[in-house]
């Protein structure tokens, strides 16, 4: 079968970037990929990699290409858009890497008004960033959500949906506005819930903040490696998808103040079901293969694959 796209085009060099220039060559060799980031010194980093055909200038990248995909922070989105206009194909899909559907959308249209545009979300990461934190299994048997607008041409999203299959992704598509509703409570919360925990911790006086550290296996460990994503991907998340996180963490107080009652009143009923419940969803997630029974997590494993 041939590959979905001849040349595709990557705009930002980080995480997400330079592990989808990685998959590409190891699922897709046939493809060119040519390549571009803002800084200087990314540019640099990834032509010692091998990131691709490494080009100085935005539009130059995109030039001959049929898919171009902006993996910038969400905030940056509608700027990188800006900037590849003028060497786009007409017939060019243009698509995204961005955690937050609805802003982004609606940057890239703006931008781009008379163009393809089929936006996307590969749900794969780590907390780490740069063009030397890729990998190419980042997306083995994750979720990919295309939202494309109601009236996409349905032979756009079933190109789009071969590319990310063939770098090992399963694919869904979904409305931007349910993908935002959906990620505010599996994504977002979670890391805002991390960065208070870590935070909380840290203003603690100097003498408890060492024992935090040492006694870290305990728990507080797990957010430490939540907390420790990229603040700038991070900001610009919770200020694109700022509705649909507040009415989350609305939800979230208000269980958070049941909890605070149960535990005040000792009702111990309360607390085990809760308990027992989340254990539950805790079993599905590994009985569907998105994440590891074993106590590291299968962190060595992960690690030796980076
Ligand atoms: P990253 O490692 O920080 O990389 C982003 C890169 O884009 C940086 O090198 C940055 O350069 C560059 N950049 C910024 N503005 C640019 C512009 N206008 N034109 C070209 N390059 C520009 O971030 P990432 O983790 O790969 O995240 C990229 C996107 O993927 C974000 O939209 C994020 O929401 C999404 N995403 C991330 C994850 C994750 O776990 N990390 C998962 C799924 C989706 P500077 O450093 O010089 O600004």
């Amino acid at each position: 079968m041939s590959a979905p796209f001849d040349h595709v085009a990557i705009v930002g060099l980080g995480l997400l970037g330079s592990s989808l220039t990685h998959a590409i060559k190891a699922h897709l060799p046939e493809t060119r990929v040519t390549a571009f980031d803002a800084s200087p010194e990314v540019r640099k980093r990834a032509g010692e990699l091998g990131l691709g055909e490494v080009r100085d200038d935005p539009a130059e990248t995109v030039r001959g290409a049929d898919l171009v995909i902006l993996c910038v922070p969400v905030g940056a989105m509608g700027e990188a858009a800006r900037a590849i206009a003028p060497g786009l194909s007409p017939s060019a899909i243009v698509s995204d890497v961005g955690s937050s559907k609805e802003g982004v959308s609606r940057a890239l249209r703006e931008a781009l008004s008379g163009q393809t545009v089929i936006p996307a979300h590969p749900v794969a990461g780590t907390e780490r960033s740069g063009p030397d934190a890729g990998f190419a299994t980042l997306f083995h048997n994750r979720w990919c959500i295309l939202t494309p607008a109601a009236g996409a041409d349905p032979s756009h999203v079933a190109r789009l949906t071969a590319f990310w299959q063939a770098l090992g992704a399963n694919v869904e598509t979904m409305d931007a506005a349910h993908h935002d509703l959906v990620l505010a409570i599996t994504s977002h919360l979670p890391h805002l819930i991390a960065y208070t925990i870590v935070g909380t911790a840290s203003d603690l006086e100097a003498v408890t903040r060492s024992e935090v550290i040492k006694y870290s296996a305990g728990g507080f460990r797990d957010f430490t490696r939540i907390a420790a994503s990229d603040p700038t991907m991070w900001r610009d998340v919770f200020l694109s998808n700022k509705d649909a996180v507040l009415e989350m963490l609305q939800r979230f107080t208000e269980d958070l103040t049941a909890l605070q009652r149960a535990i005040r009143w000792g009702d111990g009923d309360a607390l085990f079901d809760l308990f027992t419940k989340t254990r539950a969803i805790r079993r599905s997630i590994i009985a569907e293969g998105q994440d590891d029974a074993r106590p590291d997590f299968g962190r060595a494993d992960h690690g030796e694959q980076r």
